[in-house]
Parts: structure tokens; sequence; C-alpha cells
């Protein structure tokens, strides 16, 4: 028996592209009121206006704390609640630790671990009103970590750290708390990496293999929203078949 998303209000942070506005759509088409979060407004409203389903676009950047708690005031003044929160902005910027420019783990560690931490911070009073989900989109990277990766693993670690003790704190109160861990998704990630050398690997690798599709995670997102609320699906790590680490 699956629960229906009827209904349903879901955040969704990065959703202007990739996983994020894949996982906004399946959400939307399931029957869930989804706000969008991201800087490109331009790239959430003309998700909005495709969707099927009532979407709210919210102009955010993760990497400020009152953004964020603007962004989730916001969801909730418009659909009244909030039940499940898809934490999924994200950079990976990848290069050596030798000579690596700190600004781009300044950058990493704001986006992908605090940011996602802020979102956390600001949505669990209403998630345990609602008692609610939050999926946190980490990675492969955030079981292992690779030469090149460290600063994006270490964020992504982080992410699965601070997960496992939201879930111990919030459980028992009906708030489920989900890890998700693709591998590698066609998407836009890899166009921010500054280093040509990780840039071409990054090409390689994507030509080396089928890769997964935003759509193949959001299908993922989807099934662990869906269970039965005495069902929590804490953790799903997805890797294209074709993918050896
Ligand atoms: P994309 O680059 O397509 O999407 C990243 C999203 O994050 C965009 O919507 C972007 O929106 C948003 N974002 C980035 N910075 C900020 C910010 N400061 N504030 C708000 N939103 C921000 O990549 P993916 O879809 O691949 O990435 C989504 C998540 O999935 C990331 O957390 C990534 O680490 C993770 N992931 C991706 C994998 C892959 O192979 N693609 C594998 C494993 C995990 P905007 O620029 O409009 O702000």
């Amino acid at each position: 028996m699956n629960t229906s998303l009827d209904a349903k209000v879901v955040l969704v942070t990065g959703a202007s592209s990739g996983i994020g506005r894949a996982t906004a759509r399946a959400l939307s088409k399931a029957g869930a009121r989804v706000a969008v979060g991201g800087r490109r407004a331009d790239r959430l409203a003309s998700l909005a206006r495709e969707a099927s389903g009532e979407m709210l676009v919210l102009e955010m950047d993760v990497t400020d704390a009152r953004s964020v708690r603007d962004a989730v005031a916001a969801t909730v003044e418009r659909f009244g609640a909030l039940d499940v929160v898809v934490n999924n902005a994200g950079v990976m910027l990848s290069g050596a630790i030798l000579g690596a420019d700190i600004t781009e783990w300044t950058r990493m560690v704001e986006t992908n671990l605090l940011g996602s931490m802020y979102t956390v911070h600001a949505a669990l009073p209403h998630l345990l009103a609602s008692k609610g989900t939050v999926v946190q989109i980490s990675s492969t990277s955030g079981r292992i970590s690779s030469a090149a990766s460290g600063a994006y693993a270490a964020t992504k670690f982080g992410i699965t750290a601070f997960s496992e003790a939201l879930r111990q704190e919030v459980t028992e109160q009906g708030v489920r708390v989900v890890v998700i861990e693709p591998g590698f998704v066609s998407t836009e990630l890899t166009s921010h990496i500054t280093d040509p050398a990780m840039q071409a690997a990054a090409n390689s690798m994507a030509e080396s293999m089928r890769t997964l599709d935003p759509d193949d995670i959001a299908a993922a997102v989807l099934y662990a929203v869906t269970q039965p609320d005495h069902v929590a699906v804490n953790e799903i790590l997805i890797r294209p078949t074709d993918q050896t680490r």
C-alpha cells in the first residue's frame, strides 16, 4: 500500500536544473503542491509554467540562511504546511587538494553542506507538525571518497553524518529521513568544474558509460516519499550499471 502525495506540500531546493527539476516534476505529477527553489528564477518560472500541478517559484540562495528561512516561510504561507523537503541544491568543483583554489572549497561547503543544514533547520518545526520527510541528496561520494573529489566528498560525508543525527532525533516523532546517493547522472553539475583536466575527465567518464538520467533519481525520491507512515526508507544508493566505483 502506497500513500498518496495528493495535496502534500513539497519544497525542492536546486529545482532549476537536473535532479531537482526532474524531482519537482515527478512529485508534482504525483499530485503534490511543489515549491521550487534556486537562484535562476527564469528557469524555475518555466518549470512552473510547464507543470500540470500548482508550483510556487522561490528565488533563493541556500548559502544565505535568511534566504532559506524566507523560502520555507513563503512555502508554508502559500500552502499552509510543509510535508516533504528535498534538499538537493549542490555544486561539484572537482580538483586535487594540492594547489586547490580554496574559494571553491568554501563554495561547496556553503552550498552542499551548510545550505542543506540551514534548510533542515528552517523546515524542521513544520516537518514535525506534519510528520513529514526530509530527502537528502548526497552522492556515492558520500560513501566513498576518491582522488580529486576530496572537498566535494567531505560535504557529502557531512550530509550523511548530519542526516543520521537528525534521524535519531526525530524518527520517534514520525519524521522520516532519506539519504539518496546517486552515481553519475547526466546534468549540468560537471559544467561548473574549473580545472580543464578534471572537466575533460568528467566528460570522458560520461562518454564511457550509460549514465543515469535525472528522472531515474526522481523515481527513487518518489518511491521513498510514498511509503506508508511506518516505513522509513533511510538510504538509497543508485549507480549506473556501467559505473564500477
Ligand atoms: P545541476 O547543476 O543540474 O543542479 C544543481 C542545482 O543546484 C541547480 O538547480 C542550482 O540552481 C542549484 N544550486 C546551486 N547552488 C545553489 C545555491 N547557492 N542556492 C540555491 N540553489 C543552488 O546538478 P545536479 O542535478 O546533478 O545536482 C543536484 C544534486 O545532486 C547536487 O547536490 C549534487 O551534488 C547531487 N548529485 C549529482 C550527481 C550527478 O552525477 N549529477 C551524482 C550525485 C549527487 P541555481 O544555479 O539556479 O541556483
